[in-house]
Parts: structure tokens; sequence; C-alpha cells
């Protein structure tokens, strides 16, 4: 499975390197801002506002359809980077030719981008870029496997940079995506490097990675089909018969005598029916949890936690239908227990075999899109079926989370890593 990994290093250039870090971060800025001179510009003539604070006021309280109104007047980053050239030989940017073009050309692509947000109305309308403020220093290269080398201890950056040194607390693995280089505000230089890379497991385990969702209706649904009836373990079906049962021998005990010969004779049946549901359970949970860990070399569960239990218990129709356990009667407690069973065994069983087993936060896990990662309360119409309201993506809504909660623990290990 391939992930992306980021990088961050911190460098440490000569005095004459870092001399034209900053020069070729000082284009950069100028770039952008020359460009976004250019947007205000044609806003300006669109809206007749010429001060730029009531300008920017405008812009920013103008509903959804009039910034898209606006952002198809503006130019887009292929036409901007066309104007480069030009803007090179201008008398009062000859010092442009110092920078690296294409991270000029990201610089304006990075523009557009948030103009792109703009729109959307994710923020604001992009502002000039400052000296003062250090983020505003950032030169990305977009093309790594051209213009950047990692040797040993030493960064190999394009633009009569050379070598630049850096402080090597890990070795890079992975197919090299973009490298950005940016000064913090201690003045400190430090390169982002982004890969992609296979996450690879230990080659004595065998199987595939598989995410779990464990419900009321459902016990257990895999991401993976390799388990169970494809991926789907319903659970034990003679277990509700057994519980009815029991609460009915229960009310009877609780009807004779304490301590009478009849008392003992019904207590000695109410024992034997517990017994005989807790092997029922037992039995079941061992061979899924054996099978699971069997066919897997990576095991994810959400964690299992007591406010997000007492909370379903209200009813939240958040926690896939666990609310249902009220509804049907079954005691909740007992579920739980087994919730919390089924993650002992699958974690001690993935340990003895050299697997993986993680645990992952819970929340909103069923009403995330596993394709896109959009969460949205009605990507979950029904119990059963799972319809993003983003990407049009549609799954069995157990199968959806059960990939969610895969999906989590991946994106936590690239963070963690
Ligand atoms: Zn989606």
């Amino acid at each position: 499975m391939k992930v992306e990994k980021a990088y961050k290093f911190k460098l440490e250039p000569t005095p004459e390197q870092a001399e034209k870090l900053s020069q070729m971060a000082g284009c950069g800025r100028v770039v952008f801002n020359d460009s976004l001179e250019l947007m205000l510009n044609i806003a300006r003539k669109q809206s007749g506002i010429t001060d730029k604070k009531a300008l920017y006021k405008h812009l920013n309280d103008l509903p959804y359809v009039e910034r898209k109104a606006i952002g198809k007047l503006l130019p887009n980053s292929a036409s901007l980077n066309k104007q480069l050239p030009t803007w090179k030989k201008q008398d009062n940017r000859q010092w442009l030719g110092q920078a690296f073009a294409q991270c000029l050309q990201q610089r304006q692509r990075d523009l557009v981008s948030a103009i792109g947000e703009w729109i959307k109305g994710k923020r604001g309308f992009p502002v000039f870029r400052t000296r003062k403020l250090a983020h505003h220093s950032t030169m990305r290269f977009p093309n790594p496997k051209l213009q950047i080398a990692i040797e040993r201890n030493h960064i190999k950056l394009p633009n009569g940079l050379g070598m630049v040194k850096y402080r090597n607390s890990r070795d890079v693995v992975g197919e090299l995506r973009n490298a950005t280089v940016s000064l913090n505000a201690v003045g400190e230089w430090h390169v982002s490097i982004m890969c992609l890379l296979d996450v690879e497991l230990p080659e004595h385990v065998q199987g595939e990675m598989t995410g779990i969702d464990m419900g009321i209706a459902k016990n257990m649904t895999l991401s993976t089909d390799c388990c169970g009836d494809e991926g789907v373990f319903e659970g034990v079906h003679s277990f509700r018969a057994h519980q009815e049962k029991l609460a009915v021998e229960q009310r009877k005990l609780s009807r004779k005598v304490l301590g009478s010969e009849n008392w003992k004779k019904q207590k000695q049946k109410v024992s034997k029916l517990h017994q005989r549901i807790a092997n029922i359970r037992s039995d079941y949970q061992h061979k899924a949890t054996s099978e699971i860990s069997k066919n897997h070399a990576m095991v994810i569960c959400e964690a299992l936690k007591v406010a997000n239990m007492s909370k379903s218990a209200k009813g939240d129709s958040e926690n896939h239908g666990k609310n249902v356990a009220a509804k049907s009667g079954l005691n909740k407690s007992i579920l739980d227990q087994g919730w919390h069973e089924l993650r002992r065994q699958l974690e001690y069983k993935m340990k003895w075999k050299g697997g993986v087993y993680g645990e992952v936060n819970p929340r909103n896990s069923s009403r995330e899109c596993a394709e896109c990662g959009h969460i949205e309360k009605d990507n979950r119409k029904t119990q059963a079926e799972f319809i993003c309201q983003s990407c049009g993506h549609s799954d069995n809504a157990d199968k959806n989370a059960a990939r969610v909660i895969l999906m989590r623990y991946l994106r936590e290990l690239e963070l963690a890593a």
C-alpha cells in the first residue's frame, strides 16, 4: 500500500547559501505580490472601489456566486506563468533572474489556489506577502526528481545553491514528490520533503491489512472479504433466544422463596443457562478472532470509549446503530463486554503472530467517506447504506466504516513517522 510520508529537516546553509536562499525567497514574494496586484486591479475595475481596505472588505463579503463570477475574470496560473519572462525584462525587476524559475511559477500557482479557496469561502482574499513574516518566505521545488538530490547529510538544491548541509535525523525513503524550503520565525531554514512509499510489513507475517467495524446488527464487518461471509461476522444468532429464555427463568427465580428447594432448583437452571450462553459466545469469539488474525497482518479497530457508549445508549445515531441495543432489549453491558473481549483477543492473537493490532478514534467514522474523506451526517441516510454527498461513493455502510477505520490508522502512521 502506498502512503505519503513527510520529512522535515533543519538546513545548515553557509552564509553565502543563506544569502542566496533569502534572495530567492524574496523574488518569490515579489512575484506573488505582483501577481496579486494584477488580480486586485481586475477586482478594482469590476467593483469601482479604489481604496484597498474597502476593496478587501467588499471582496470578503461577497456571496459565493459573485466570488465565482470574479474568479472567472482572474488569470489562471498558466497565463500568469507566461508573463514571467516579460516581467524579468522590466528595469525594476531584472534581479528576478537570480531566482529559480520553477519556484516562481509555483508561487503563482500557490496564489491561484488561494483564490480558489477564497471562492469556496474557506479563506479571505489573499494578502500581500511581507518580508517581516517568516512563513512568507517559502520556496517549493515541484519536481524534486530533477531539482534536488539527497546525499548523506547534504541536500543538493538547484540554482547555484549546491550542496546544503542538513541535520539528518533519519533516512529519506520512498519516491520524492516535492520539496519545500522555508524560513521560520527565529531565522532558521528548513526543508520539508514529501515522499511516496510502500508500507511494508514484516515478511514472515501473512495476510493483508484490515479495518473492523463492530456493531449490533452485524457483530463485525471487515474492510477485506477474506474471512467470515465476505468479511462479515453476523455474531451468534442463537444468542438472543437464549437471552430471552434467561430473562424468563430469572423472573421465575425472583418469585421463589429465597433459599427454598424450588429456589435452589431454579437457581441451578439459571446458572446453567448463563454458562451455556457464555460458552456459545466464547466459542464464537475465539473462532472469529482466530480466523481474522490468521488471515491478516494488520488489524485495526475503533477504540471503545466509555463516554461514547453512554452517548449511544441515549440513542445517538452516530454510533452506527449501537443504540439498537436498547430497542432490541439486549443487555447492553453484555454487548459491550463482547466488544471488549473481541478486541482483547484480536490484540493478543496479532501479537502472537508478530502482526500489528491498532485502534483509532471512532469519532464520525460512520459518517466519513472512505473514498474522499468527506464527513456529513447525510452520507448515512439509512442504517445499511452509505452514499457520499460529496463524491457520490456508495457502499454498504459497515464496509465503508471498516475502510475508514483502516485509513485512519494508516494516516496516523504517516503523521507519527
Ligand atoms: Zn466521498
